[in-house]
This record gives structure tokens, sequence and C-alpha cells, in this order.
């Protein structure tokens, strides 16, 4: 097994940036090195924050516990019929060479979540989705170690409670599992989805041929349009969308004709979270070292020297202003320790 390091700074294990320390830190690489480290671990008072690229987390403390970082790293071919492969996925790759591994050899399903960071293991617990396609599409199974029994449970995807940014992960289950595998579906003869507006109007005048067409649109849009967390910490987006009653969304949009409203399920409707915070003010703006990205206004920005307590601090203005402005309540997408 790896070293297990003590107070270790997780400043390059969190896109923010932030150089918080973690009691121990540890990054095994098979089941059987986790549960040896999770039985060390027993007696801490803590239970243990498993990690994979902290590109979804904002850290507001020292860890005073054990963070696991897997590194499960295998991709296996687990099953193949005439129209679909099975592909099971180490918790520790990164998600876009996961992407890039499907859309070289032509198999569709993840091709419009390329360029989003981080691992394979995180994609289920927020479900992870950009550009019209969501991780659960294509999740066949996850497979997990519960932190309590040690023991591995299969779950298979339609039991993994999916949502918008949302899974059992994030709720029932959270903090109890470690993630493993991840096992997902994808198309041999893959349908195109290129139905998001950013990606029609891409592929305006030229032809999409396949899912590597995909691939490369999607990751110059994305370029233009997101911070790189190499040259300023951010989490991409800090805050969810709010998903709200469709008649109360009509209300607004009578007062707000630019408001723009989505379909969001039955009798619901999703509203962009960057309209609102646009409308009060924030884009662009800087308070201390915390500020908001002046394109997107759903990324919050971590300047040189910021502390967690101003992204935290900036997070909550806006939370409250948003409210108080428009009765509409938006929450966090980013995990907050
Ligand atoms: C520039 C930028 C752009 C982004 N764009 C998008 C986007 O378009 N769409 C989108 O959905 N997200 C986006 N994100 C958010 C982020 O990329 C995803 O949430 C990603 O899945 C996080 O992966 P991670 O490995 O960094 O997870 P982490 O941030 O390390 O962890 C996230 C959560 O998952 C848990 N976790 C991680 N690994 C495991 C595991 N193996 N087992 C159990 N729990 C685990 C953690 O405890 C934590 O609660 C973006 C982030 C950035 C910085």
């Amino acid at each position: 097994m790896k070293m297990i390091f003590e107070n270790y700074s997780l400043k390059k294990h969190n896109t923010f940036g932030l150089d918080i320390k973690a009691r121990f830190f540890a990054s095994p690489e098979n089941k059987k090195n986790i549960i040896e480290l999770l039985r060390m671990g027993e007696f801490l008072k803590t239970k243990p924050l498993i990690l994979g690229s902290g590109s979804n987390i904002l850290f507001t403390r020292d860890f005073d516990g054990l963070v696991i970082k897997p590194e499960i790293k295998d991709i296996t071919l687990v099953k193949e019929t005439d129209d679909s492969v099975f592909l099971r996925a180490g918790a520790g790759v990164v998600w876009d060479d996961f992407v890039a591994y499907c859309t070289d050899r032509g198999w569709g399903g993840v091709e419009n979540l390329s360029g989003i960071p981080g691992t394979v293991g995180a994609s289920p617990v927020q479900n992870i989705g950009a550009y019209g396609s969501e991780a659960k599409d294509c999740i066949e199974y996850v497979e997990y170690l519960d932190l309590d029994s040690l023991k591995k449970v299969t779950l298979s995807g339609k039991d993994c409670g999916f949502g918008y940014r949302d899974s059992v992960f994030k709720n029932s289950l959270k903090s109890q599992t470690l993630i493993m595998h991840v096992t997902f579906i994808l198309s041999k003869h893959p349908t195109l989805n290129i139905g998001y507006a950013d990606l029609s109007d891409f592929f305006k005048d030229r032809e999409c041929k396949g899912v590597n067409d995909i691939r490369e649109a999607v990751i110059e849009i994305r370029n233009k349009k997101l911070p790189d967390p190499a040259v300023i910490g951010n989490a991409g987006s800090f805050f969810k969308n709010p998903v709200v009653e469709i008649t109360k969304a009509e209300q607004l949009k009578k007062l707000y004709p630019t408001l723009k409203t989505f379909p969001a399920g039955e009798g619901l409707s999703k509203l962009p979270a960057a309209w609102f915070i646009d409308q009060c003010g924030y884009k662009g703006k800087r308070s201390g070292n915390a500020g908001v990205h002046s394109n997107q206004p759903l990324v919050l920005l971590a300047y040189e020297g910021a502390r967690a307590e101003e992204i935290l601090n900036l997070a909550t203005e806006i939370i409250n202003t948003v409210r108080e402005r428009f009765g509409i309540e938006i929450s966090p997408e980013v995990n907050i320790f």
C-alpha cells in the first residue's frame, strides 16, 4: 500500500486551491488496500472523507480524520451485445479520460459530458450533467463499500435515486459509501444529441459526423465559457438551477419576460440561477479574495489568498439577495465540508 500521510495539505486536491489540512491522507489502489486502511482508521472519531479530484468541494476547515482518494484505475469491457458495450471503470479513472476512451472507439452516451473535471467515482454522486446529457442515462451499476460494514454493495442505476445533480449518495447514503467501480452502458450505434442550444449553434454550418465531433465541440465551447481551475480557483457551477412549480415560473415570467424557463418533469420548471444572480448585480463582482465570474455568474472564484470563509460568505450573500428580491431559493451544487 502507498504511504499514509499525516497533516497533509489538500491544496493540490481541491480546485479552489485552498490550503486545508487532512489529519491523515492516503490513496489506495485496490479494494484490499482500501479495507485495510478503513480498518486502521476505525480509531478515528470522524468518518473518512472520500475524495476524487476535489472539483466539487469547498473545504471550510481542516479535516480531523482520514481522507481517502481511491486510485482504482482499471477500465474493463464486461459485456458486449450487437448494440451495446458495458464498461466497468475504476473510481480513480479521470472522468474525461473515460469519455475519450469511449469516443475513440465510437461508443456513444457520455460524449456530451466531455471536459467535466473529476473522477469516475464521483460521477454518480451528483449525477454529472452538461449539454443535454446526464451520467444517469448510462450508469448500469455502482459498486461501493459501505463504510460501516465494509461490505461491498452493488446498486443498479435505477436504484441510485438519480435526479438533477442529485442521487442517493448525496442523501440517504451521504458519507456512507466509498464508490469503487461504476459500470456504464454505451451504444455502438449512438444517436447524436446536439439539441442543446450551444451545440445546435456550433453545428449550424457544419456536419456532426459522430461522437468525436460532439466531444471536440463540447470541449471547445467549455474552454471559451468556463475558467480553468489551474489558472484561477473555482469548482465550476457553485449553484444549482432552482426547480419550482410551473405556476411560480409563469408568474415570474410575466414580471420578467427575459427570464427563460425549462421543463423539469410534471408540473415543474427549471429556472436559470445565473439569470437571478446576474439581475442582482453580482456578475464580475469581487468581495475580498472571492468573486463571481464575469461571463458565468454561477461560478464563484477564489482569487490568490482566498479563504473558504470569504467564498462561503459571498455564496450566502448571493442566496439571501436572490431570495429577498425574487422569492427564489438557490442552493449550492458544491459539497461543503
Ligand atoms: C471548471 C469546472 C467545470 C465543471 N463543470 C461541470 C459540469 O459541466 N457538470 C457537472 O455536473 N459538474 C461540473 N463540475 C463539477 C465537478 O467536475 C463534478 O461534480 C465532478 O463529478 C466532481 O468529481 P471529483 O472527482 O472532483 O469529486 P470531488 O469534488 O472530489 O467529490 C465530490 C463529492 O463526491 C464524493 N466522492 C468523490 N469520489 C467518491 C467515491 N469514489 N466514492 C464516494 N464518494 C465520492 C465526495 O466525497 C464529494 O462529496 C465542474 C467543476 C469545475 C471545476
